[in-house]
Formats: structure tokens, C-alpha cells, sequence
């Protein structure tokens, strides 16, 4: 049975989950478009590497039919990983196995979130994406629904995925579940060419990455060969109202001043990172969806990806999930199995709850082990296993 006959889908949310799923139900006929927030395509999309997995975002771009173009751009060069800990005391100098086995489960390719953004971006009918579409409200009219944009349109569609991220619009039509702070907050800082505007940061950090850990805090830095970035991200137990209300994260100088507090048992080499010019921070606390959530089915609306299960970044599991998520969707979506789209959904649900919590289970693991006393010790025992020094 053709459940999707006649039906349009309306994607919320330009993301890897999103733009995954269009490819894939695109693939097998389905009359879909994907609404997204972004202006257009040139927005830079924030964030650093990938690492894709074998069972659940290489199986998902497989699917699709997208892995000549992930192996002609993933990032082949990994650069060197310093593990350090809050002196900047190295610990672990070493690459990881850049090139491998696409067959061997363990072997965990990177890709720029951009690059993976325009591969998908680029597998689909040209008008499948309709920018500058930020979700404002929905309303269900009989058994479809109205979506309403911030630049006054509305559009009809008679199903609806939200794939739009941790602030979800869509989440509320399917649950009233709401995420639950994790207790760690992530700061993540950028500087616009680091070689002119932060010259004495560029050389101590130059050439790949380092994960420093102590104090039960974090501070990674990222600094990719060619790139006009350098980036990085701090981690720490905090309460949301501590920082929230009482930093300005756009004056510079409030950060360096609240750093030297915060990470005061940590060397002052790691101040310079605060002191450069042109640097923008992002303040973001981690949320995470209940380990346990549960909701009633609907036959016409679903979440995938962080709208549905949004947890922490400390076990690199998001944008892997969101993939499966979309692959499994388009699977029950399409299946010859169901009799209706009601099952089809359940189905898929199933599967998606199932997973988030074993999944979240250990990215709470994670996020708990990473900011205690034996972060460090924890990290460079895993690592060494990892990369075979054990
Ligand atoms: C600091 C940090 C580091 C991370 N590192 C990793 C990592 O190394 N590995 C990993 O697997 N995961 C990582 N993650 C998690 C990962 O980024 C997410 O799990 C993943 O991107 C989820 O994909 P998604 O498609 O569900 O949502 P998103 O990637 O969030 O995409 C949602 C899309 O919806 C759009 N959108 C949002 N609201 C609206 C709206 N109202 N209307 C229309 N469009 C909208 C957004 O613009 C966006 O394009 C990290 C997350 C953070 C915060």
C-alpha cells in the first residue's frame, strides 16, 4: 500500500536529520519539501567535525546513495589530538587512524558539518528547500495542518516531521514533554583569523585539536589546517541561572573577567584565549529529553533527531542519530508492511525511543564522568585503548 500517495510532507528544519530524510523519501517518489530557517544556503553553519558512524550515519548516507560524495569530501588529514590537562601538561600526542576500512564498524570518518550540509543539500530536487521559512505556529485544520512562517506565508501539508533542532516548534504537537537541564553548560568561542587577531593563541594551538580536562572542567580547542577559524569550546558544571543573567556574553572582557573566576585553578595560558580580538561566544546549556519519554502516536506528525531526543554532545551520538532517525522513518514511511501511516509512525517511534535510551543513558554517563575528578584519567584510558596503546 502506497501510504504516501497524494500526500505532502512538509520537513521542518534544514539539518542533517531534515535534509537526510528528504533525500530518502525524494528517493522512493514522496512529494516532500523541507522549510528552514536559514536565509539561504550560504549561512556558514556553525560547529566543527563529524564523526560519522558505521551503523547509523555512513548506513543512512548509504541508503541514500550519497557515500562516492562523502568519500570524495570527508576529511581524510586528521590532524594530530593533544589531551592535556589543566596546565596544558601533554598527556597524549597522536593521530587516529585518518584512512580506513568504509567495512570495519569501528572506523569513524570526519566531515565538516558544512560539507555534509551541501552533499545532502545538493542530492535533492532544486525547490526542495524553501529558505528563509522560520516555523512560527501550526495549526491543525481536519485532519492536515496549516504552518505559519515569521515572513507571513502559510503552507498546507498532510504530514509534518519536525527536524528542527533543540528549540523544536513542532515538539509541542507531539508531546508535552519538555528536555531537562543536564547541569553542564558549553561555552563555545570563535576567532576570525587567528593568525592576525590572535597571533601568540595561533602558535600554541596551531595544527588539530586539544582536549584539555581537570578540575571536572573542559576546554577544547580546534584549530583545522586551512581554516580562518579557530574555535573552541569550554565545558563545566554550572546552574542555568548563574550564567544566564549575570555574564554578557557579547563584552569580552565580562568573559575573561567571569574565566579567570571559573577557571581559576587552571593555568593562565589558557586566559589568552579570551583576549583576542574579534571573538564571538555562544553560551549553550545542555539539555537533554527524559531517558524514559513515551507519547501517544499520531498518524500525521513525528519528531526526528535533537527535536525528539536532544541529550549532550559528550558522546558524539547526535547527528548520527538524527541520520537513523531519518533512515528508519523513510523506511516505515514507505513500507509495504503498514496499513496505514498511524502504524507506519509507531513503528518508527518504536525504534527511535528505544534507541535514545540506551543511547542517552550513556551520554549522560558521559557527561557526568567528563566533569568530575577523573575526567582526564577516564579520557586517556579510553583513548589509549582506542588508539592501541594498551
Ligand atoms: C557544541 C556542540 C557540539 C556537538 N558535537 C557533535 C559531534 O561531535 N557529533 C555529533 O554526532 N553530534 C554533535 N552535536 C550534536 C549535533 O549537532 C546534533 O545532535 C545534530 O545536529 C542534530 O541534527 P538535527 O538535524 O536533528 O538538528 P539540527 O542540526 O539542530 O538542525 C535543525 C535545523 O532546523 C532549523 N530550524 C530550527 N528552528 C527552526 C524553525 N523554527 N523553523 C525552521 N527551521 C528551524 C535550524 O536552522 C537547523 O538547520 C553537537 C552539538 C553541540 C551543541
Amino acid at each position: 500500500m502506497d501510504l504516501l500517495k497524494n500526500k505532502t510532507i512538509a520537513i521542518i528544519g534544514g539539518g542533517p536529520g531534515g535534509l537526510t530524510l528528504a533525500r530518502l523519501l525524494q528517493r522512493k517518489g514522496a512529494n516532500v519539501k523541507v522549510y528552514e530557517r536559514d536565509y539561504d544556503s550560504t549561512v556558514r553553519v556553525q560547529g566543527t567535525r563529524l564523526d560519522l558512524n558505521f551503523d547509523s550515519g555512513l548506513k543512512a548516507l548509504q541508503e541514500a546513495n550519497l557515500m562516492d560524495a562523502f568519500k570524495a569530501s570527508y576529511r581524510a588529514d586528521n590532524e594530530r589530538t593533544r589531551l592535556v590537562d589543566q596546565d596544558a601538561k601533554v598527556y597524549l600526542d597522536y593521530k587516529e587512524e585518518s584512512t580506513g576500512d568504509f567495512g570495519d564498524q569501528w572506523f569513524r570518518p570526519e566531515i565538516e558539518r558544512g560539507t555534509l550540509r551541501t552533499i545532502l543539500l545538493d542530492s535533492l530536487r532544486s525547490g526542495t528547500v524553501v529558505w528563509n521559512s522560520h516555523i512560527i505556529s501550526a495549526e491543525r485544520i481536519d485532519d492536515r495542518f496549516q504552518l505559519l512562517f515569521e515572513n507571513g506565508t502559510t503552507v498546507n501539508a498532510d504530514i509534518v516531521i519536525g527536524a528542527d533542532g533543540a528549540n523544536s516548534k513542532i515538539r509541542r504537537f507531539v508531546t508535552s514533554i519538555k528536555p531537562f537541564y543536564s547541569g553542564v553548560s558549553i561555552l563555545q568561542g570563535s576567532i576570525a583569523n587567528p593568525e592576525e587577531n590572535a597571533p601568540k593563541i595561533n602558535d600554541l594551538f596551531t595544527d588539530g585539536k586539544i582536549m584539555a580536562l581537570g578540575d571536572s572542567k573542559s576546554i577544547t580547542v580546534v584549530s583545522a589546517k586551512g581554516s580562518s577559524t579557530l574555535d573552541f569550546g569550554l565545558s563545566w558544571k554550572t546552574n542555568t541561572d548563574e550564567t544566564d543573567s549575570k555574564i554578557d556574553f557579547n563584552n569580552r572582557k565580562d568573559v575573561l573577567k567571569w574565566f579567570k573566576k571559573e577557571y581559576s585553578n587552571w593555568n593562565p595560558v589558557w586566559q589568552q584565549l579570551f583576549e583576542a580580538e574579534n571573538i564571538t561566544f555562544t553560551l549553550r546549556p545542555q539539555y537533554c529529553m527524559p531517558l524514559d519519554q513515551k507519547w501517544e502516536t499520531q498518524p500525521n506528525i513525528t519528531l526526528i533527531g535533537d527535536a525528539a531526543h536532544l541529550m549532550p554532545p559528550f558522546a558524539g551520538e547526535g547527528v548520527n542519530m538524527a541520520m537513523l532517525d531519518a533512515l528508519e522513518l523513510s523506511e516505515s514511511l514507505t513500507s509495504e508492511k503498514f496499513r496505514d501511516l498511524k502504524s507506519a509512525i509507531a513503528n518508527y517511534e518504536n525504534q527511535m525511543l528505544t534507541r535514545f535510551s540506551v543511547i542517552g543513558k550513556m551520554t549522560l554517563n558521559n557527561t557526568e564522568w567528563m566533569h568530575a575528578e577523573e575526567g582526564l584519567d577516564k579520557m586517556l584510558s579510553i583513548k589509549r585503548k582506542t588508539i592501541n596503546l594498551e
